[in-house]
């Protein structure tokens, strides 16, 4: 993809779908962070309809949906209304220095007999879902997982993103405005994101070893629906070695030392979840 006059286009020189919203402001002066999100909506149509209608009083530079497709909002150069009440780093207000992705994921999710509800009443299978504690909380909570599909896309952009405008960091909205949202939540493999975007590209590790970039599940099977090892979740920071079984995004791997008194704990994590460490 490629960026031509603060507009993205496909390799083949075509825009991606842009859909033009009244919700926005004047130029950006001073570009400094990429801003994820989640829409806690039940589809991206629907979340990029509500985003272009006038009483949304919102807005984003981006969606991109579950199978990946993208529909810009707002050009990169303007000021998008996705942070709301925000501060990093003594800056507050992080809509005049950011550009914002919103990701369509349901958000968090409750139990519901065999499957997990989202706020709006759509139910999601096992499969679909992380339980993980939240960074900014301290209970596990269900979330919808992003797709493979959803989550290339989105860090090819975000790296294009990054070098176009020298962005200094990517952020969620939970880290700006913490307590008042909770997106992108653990589900998002920020940790992934940052070392692949501002990593040395040039010292790629070569070694199998990993740790978690969350407080991560741990599993019997390749799946969120096979049962949890009474070791679970591994803290964030576990080390891992990967036998090189490997089955979609699931990996098995042998948690390195001792975790929570046990030795020699091998299963299945979420790759999502983990990064490749030297
Ligand atoms: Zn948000």
């Amino acid at each position: 993809m490629k960026i031509v006059n603060h507009r993205l286009y496909n390799d083949d020189d075509t825009p991606v779908p842009y859909r033009s919203t009244p919700n926005h402001g004047s130029e950006i002066k001073d570009l400094k962070y990429l801003v994820m999100h989640y829409t806690a909506g039940p589809s991206a149509e629907h979340s990029i309809n509500w985003l272009v209608n006038p009483l949304a009083k919102a807005s984003a530079h981006l969606v991109i949906g579950r199978d990946g497709s993208v529909t810009q909002i707002v050009p990169f150069n303007t000021v998008a209304w996705h942070a709301g009440s925000s501060s990093w780093q003594g800056i507050k207000g992080l809509n005049n220095y950011s550009i914002g992705i919103e990701l369509d994921n349901a958000g968090p999710l409750e139990k519901s007999g065999d499957s997990w509800r989202a706020w709006f009443g759509t139910d999601y299978p096992a499969e679909q879902v992380i339980e993980a504690v939240h960074k900014n909380e301290t209970y596990m909570r269900a979330w919808q997982l992003y797709t493979p599909e959803q989550l290339y896309v989105a860090l090819e952009i975000s790296a294009l993103l990054v070098h176009t405008y020298k962005l200094e960091d990517i952020l969620g909205h939970d880290d700006i405005a913490p307590g008042r949202k909770s997106d992108p939540g653990p589900a998002f493999p920020m940790d992934t994101f940052r070392s692949r975007i501002f990593g040395r590209s040039d010292d790629e590790p070569d070694s199998e070893t990993y740790e978690t970039t969350a407080n991560l599940n741990i599993r019997v099977g390749p799946g969120s629906a096979f049962q949890t090892l009474s070791v679970s979740p591994l803290p964030k920071g576990t080390r891992l070695q990967a036998t090189g079984e490997e089955n979609g995004v699931w990996k098995e791997v042998d948690v390195v030392g001792e975790v929570k008194g046990s030795s020699d704990v091998r299963g299945w994590v979420h790759r999502g979840y983990i990064r490749q460490v030297v």
